[in-house]
């Protein structure tokens, strides 16, 4: 087998294996390192997983509230987890091999299994091979991060990775950290018939949204019976009986939530640890990410790092668009750069949250002159034909330029919808573009034109 390439690419997850087409395409050969699971994090205990257990969540809640859409549904709904699970598993499966044996048979790629590490900043060794080439790009990602709450090692816990190995039912289950993902989890678990308790320490869940949008999915959450506790200063653990006690407040709240299971969902950090980067010489920042410039190059020259590793971005769709910039760059001759790129993602609770640039408080922070429209979904024809109708819309506008600062749309079809507004900031066309074009009716898309018709000052 050749040990020297003309690049490496390090990390199978969502930005290496397209850029290893391309790059085999320019006459390149690549060595291509994976150390576990082709597809990474998305494909294998991320978004795919995920997203197809939400499907079944849905189907779930569908089924238990049948009656109100005049359909009779015979007994109790219950889940099956094993079932579920093969599903998702198919799911997953399907997309992994078909990754792996597009890299496997890719001309001019040969694919390592192995854990790479650097020795120095052109070299790289995966297990007996030490692999030579003057361009190496890293797209290794991250993995869940495990806090130091007092007690955490004496009881049993659950990241991403392990939850979506259950073949049971969880009694009660625990979710620490009201964000994306432990948001997603909770009602998943919920639906599928678990108690459910979401321990978050800020005041609110999702902190870096809105107030409203926070209230109003604390509030849907609430009503499918989940039990949230916010404002949890002082997380700590210990076993009690079979189960796990998870305590809230060291101070003046004695009572604990007791579970059978516990998730951590506190965060993220770059697998930058084990890699041998200090060989190599590339820096890192205070938090472990991989220091990069707008075109996503590190300190050292030949060495680029992508996706989830560089902390510009925490999505399948910025770490795909890393590929696409480096791409773009390297065998185009076509500037593209991380700062055109404008913050997008959605949250997959049901209903979902999708979201584009600014914020309302971000906003009002900015001090900009602006307008805001809301809508809620009580008014959308499309959310009441669905029974569907939790969540609201809203836009900002700059008063000045007309130009859209941002948007949230909770709702159902909210990460869909949200794709009009998207790609008018990308046109950088004004707000007037949405109000007046047509849209289909019955959608939730239909109503922003009428959003965009009614703004008001942003007091
Ligand atoms: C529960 C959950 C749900 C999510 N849902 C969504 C969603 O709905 N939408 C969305 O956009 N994002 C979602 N994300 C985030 C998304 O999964 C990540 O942003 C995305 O996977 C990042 O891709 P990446 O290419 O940077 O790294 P990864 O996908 O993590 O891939 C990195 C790869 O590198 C390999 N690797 C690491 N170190 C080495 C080494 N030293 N040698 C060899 N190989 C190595 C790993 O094994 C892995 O295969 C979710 C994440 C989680 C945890």
């Amino acid at each position: 087998m050749p040990t020297t390439f003309d690049s490496i690419i390090i990390g199978a997850g969502q930005a290496g294996p397209t850029l290893a087409g391309r790059l085999t395409q320019s006459g390149r050969t690549v060595a291509f390192i994976e150390r576990k699971l082709f597809g990474g994090t998305c494909v294998n205990t991320g978004c795919t997983p995920t997203k197809a257990l939400v499907a079944s969540a849905y189907v779930a809640q569908k089924a238990r509230t049948a009656a109100s859409y005049g359909v009779t549904v015979q007994g109790a709904v219950s889940v099956d987890m094993k079932a579920v699970k093969a599903r998702k598993d198919q799911i997953v499966a399907k997309s992994r091999d078909g990754l792996e044996n597009y890299l496997r048979n890719m001309k001019g790629c040969t694919a390592f299994t192995g854990h790479a590490h650097f020795e120095s900043p052109n070299q790289v060794r995966v297990g007996d091979d030490l692999l030579t080439a003057k361009e190496i790009f890293i797209n290794v990602g991250g993995r869940a991060v495990v806090p130091d709450f007092p007690g955490v090692d004496r009881v049993p816990w659950m990241d991403n990775v392990g939850i979506l190995e259950l073949e049971t039912l969880p009694r009660h289950l625990i979710v620490v950290g009201g964000s994306y993902v432990g948001l997603e989890f909770g009602q998943i678990f919920r639906r599928f018939g678990s108690e459910v308790t979401i321990i978050e320490k800020s005041p609110r869940l999702v902190s870096r949204e809105d107030e409203d949008v926070s209230a109003s999915i604390r509030g849907f959450l609430e009503k499918e019976g989940i039990h949230v506790r916010t404002s949890a200063e002082c997380i700590h653990f210990e076993p009690r009986g079979n189960d796990i006690a998870a305590g809230v407040d060291c101070t003046d709240d004695p009572t604990d939530s007791i579970g059978s299971h516990v998730l951590l969902a506190v965060g993220r950090t770059p697998n930058t640890h084990d890699l041998g980067l200090e060989k190599a010489g590339v820096a890192l920042d205070a938090r472990g990410f991989i220091t990069v410039d707008d075109q996503l190059r590190t300190n050292v020259p030949g060495i680029w790092a992508l996706g989830d590793c560089n902390g510009r971005g925490a999505f399948t769709h910025t770490a795909y668009n890393d590929f696409e910039i480096v791409a773009a760059n390297l065998l185009d001759n076509d500037p593209r750069s991380v700062t055109d790129r404008i913050p997008v993602y959605a949250l997959y609770t049901d209903p979902p949250l999708g979201r584009v640039g600014l914020t309302e408080e971000q906003v009002r922070k900015s001090g900009k002159p602006a307008l805001i429209g809301t809508r809620p979904m009580t008014k959308v024809a499309r959310a009441i034909e669905k029974g569907e109708t939790e969540g609201f819309i809203k836009v900002l506008v700059d008063a000045q330029t007309k130009e859209i600062l941002g948007a949230s749309i909770l709702g159902t079809g909210g990460d869909e919808a949200i794709h009009c507004i998207i790609d008018t900031m990308y046109a950088r066309a004004p707000y007037t573009l949405i109000q007046r074009a047509v849209h289909i009716h019955p959608t939730v898309s239909e109503l922003l034109p009428t959003v965009f018709g009614d703004l008001k000052p942003l007091t």
